[in-house]
Order: structure tokens, then sequence, then C-alpha cells
């Protein structure tokens, strides 16, 4: 059997001709099948198909309406949709078109055609992904960049806000790092935060936490419903994580091996001015976990602010001191 390049939908209330779409492209790509457009709509939203062949005429909800709903859901809304009908009406066309489809079949369906269109459209929805990944991706330690982690945080700050849920921010910046360049030179450097990104990504063990290279040698985490104690404990295990890396710093007195620094901050989030300070709590209690000596996390502490050393998970006692 061949291997499959991609999933389409097809969404059509008569099974023939699903089934004549099964025929003609079952070899080279999985195919979902719903007879019912809020089927359809609910298997797009499920499976993410690579696309969606579309029957207009429909009992329940015709074509057009599902194209308008699958569109308006921000999980489907990049699917290409493809409408198949007997109608080749111009206007029909240009409905479908205007309601965000991107081609139109007519039957009789010609399968040399069929499968050419199909292969283009999926080709290119590969091509639009990629790009818009490229645009959240940090080029050097492949893990998102500082676009991504202020679009999440803006998106986490709003449902946060709407469900009534705590958020943590955690603020890492690696320790004394010009003098790491200066004594191992700049590509090395570079190598170093690659292998801190990958340390930090590691450490993450829910979908829905995100870590960013902030910028320069700083990184930040968006961690969703996550209080200020198990965002903490992810800031140790990070921080535990990085010095387990053991990459050789024999320029500062203090530590023979790379170290960073945490400041982590949590809120109930309810307007938008707080997300700004929320980041500055964070920053703040960063800088705390610097003055306290650094390879150590700070927690920013209630009004008045000031940071104070975290306890590490199952550790007891304070660790704003944690030497290398
Ligand atoms: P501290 O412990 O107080 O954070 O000291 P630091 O030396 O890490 O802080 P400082 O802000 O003085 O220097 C940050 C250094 O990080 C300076 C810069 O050379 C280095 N840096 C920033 N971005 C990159 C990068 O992309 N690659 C490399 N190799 N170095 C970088
Ligand atoms: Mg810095
Ligand atoms: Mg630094």
């Amino acid at each position: 059997m061949r291997e499959k390049i991609g999933t389409v939908l097809v969404i059509d209330d008569n099974p023939a001709n699903a089934h004549q779409l099964f025929a003609l492209l079952g070899d080279d790509y999985d195919i979902l099948v719903a007879t019912r457009g809020a089927d359809g709509i609910e298997l797009a939203a499920a499976q993410s198909p690579d696309l969606i062949l579309l029957d207009v005429v429909m009992p329940d909800l015709n074509g057009y309406e599902v194209c308008t709903r699958i569109k308006a859901d921000a999980r489907t809304a990049d699917i290409p949709i493809i409408f198949v009908t007997a109608r080749d009406d111009e206007d029909d066309e240009a409905h479908g078109l205007s309601l965000g489809a991107i081609d139109y079949l007519a039957k009789p369906l010609r399968p040399a055609i069929v499968r050419a269109r199909i292969k283009n459209h999926i080709d290119l929805k590969r091509s639009r992904d990629l790009l818009q990944r490229l645009t959240t991706l940090d080029p050097l330690t492949g893990i998102d960049n500082r676009r991504r982690f202020d679009a999440c945080l803006a998106t986490e700050w709003g449902r946060a806000a709407r469900e009534a849920h705590v958020l943590s921010l955690v603020m890492i910046d690696v320790d004394h790092f010009k003098r790491f360049n200066d004594r191992y030179g700049h590509a090395v450097g570079d190598l170093c935060l690659t292998a801190i990104a990958a340390a930090l990504q590691g450490a993450l063990l829910r979908p829905a936490d995100v870590v960013a290279r902030f910028g320069g040698e700083e990184f930040a985490c968006v961690l969703p419903g996550t209080d200020l104690a198990g965002a903490a404990q992810l800031a140790e295990r990070m921080r535990a994580a990085v010095e387990a890396l053991s990459i050789s710093h024999d320029g500062v007195a203090i530590a023979e091996r790379v170290t960073i620094s945490l400041g982590v901050a949590a809120a109930m989030p309810q307007s938008d001015a707080q997300a700004r300070r929320l980041l500055e709590a964070a920053d703040g209690a960063l800088y705390e976990a610097k003055l306290a000596g650094r390879n150590c996390i700070c927690i920013q502490q209630a009004a008045p602010p000031r940071a104070a050393p975290a306890a590490p998970p199952g550790a007891g006692g304070p660790q704003a001191s944690a030497t290398a």
C-alpha cells in the first residue's frame, strides 16, 4: 500500500458521490466522510484534515452555510475548501469563492484534473503553514520567538480573564553570558543558547505551556492555568536542567558551569494593562534572583512587591543561593 500524503474530508449527503471521491483519491489520501453538514463541521475541527471537498446542495445545512461556519472557526479557518457540485452557474461559483472556498470542481468529475488540483492545493497549504510557523520560530534555537510569546500571552490572558483562571510567567536570563562569549567566542555562545533552549523546552510538561526566546540570552514562559507554586516548581526544574547540562564556564569565579536565573510571577487576569504588569513583576523577580547570587529562582510576592527565594520541590528550605 502506498503511503498517504494527506487527509481529505468529503462532506456530501450522497454516499455514491463520497464513494466516487474515495475511489479517485483513496490511494493517495486518508479519506474522512460526513454525509451531514453538521457532522462535517465537527469532523473538520476534530481531525484537522488537509483539505475539504464540500457538496453545495445538502438537506440539513447547505454547503455555503457549512463553508461559512468552518471559515468562522479559528481551528478550521485555514483548511482549504473546494466545492464539488453539479451546479456550474457562474453566480453560484462566485458565491462559493466569496465565502472563502479556494476552488470549485464541477461534476461530472474528471479524475486527472481532480487529483492534480487537490495535490496543488494541499502543497500550497503546506507551504503557507510552514511560512506561518517560520514567523513564530526563533532561527537560532528553534523554539518559539518573541512574536509568538507576545501573541500567546495576549491570547492566554484573555482566556484566563474569561474563565477566571490563574496565569503564570517565568522570565529567564543566562548568568554572566557576556563573559561566556568573551571567553569562548560568539559561535560557542550560540551553541550554548541552543542547548539551554532545548533544556528549557524539555522541562515543560503541559501542552499549553510555552517557552520562547525573549531576546538575546533571555527566555520567557507563559503557563496558563498554573499558580505561583506550580510555576516555581517548573522554574526550579528548568534551573536544574540547565545546570545539569554542565557546560563549562570558567570565566566566572562563582560558577564553573553555565547557569540561569529565573523570576516567577502569577496573576488572576482582569484587564489588558495587567498583562504588562505581570511581565514587569516576573522581570522584577528575575532582577532579585540576580541580586541573590544567580543560579536561583525568585518569586513575585504580593504587594508590597518583594522578591524572596522559592522552595524547590521536595527540598524544603530556601534555594536562592543554590550552588553551581
Ligand atoms: P547577568 O548574569 O547579569 O545576566 O550578566 P550577563 O553577562 O549575562 O548580562 P549582559 O546583559 O551584560 O550580557 C548579555 C550578553 O548576552 C551580551 C551578549 O553578548 C550576549 N548575547 C545576547 N544575544 C546573544 C546571541 O544571540 N548569541 C550570543 N552568542 N550571545 C548573545
Ligand atoms: Mg540579559
Ligand atoms: Mg545574562
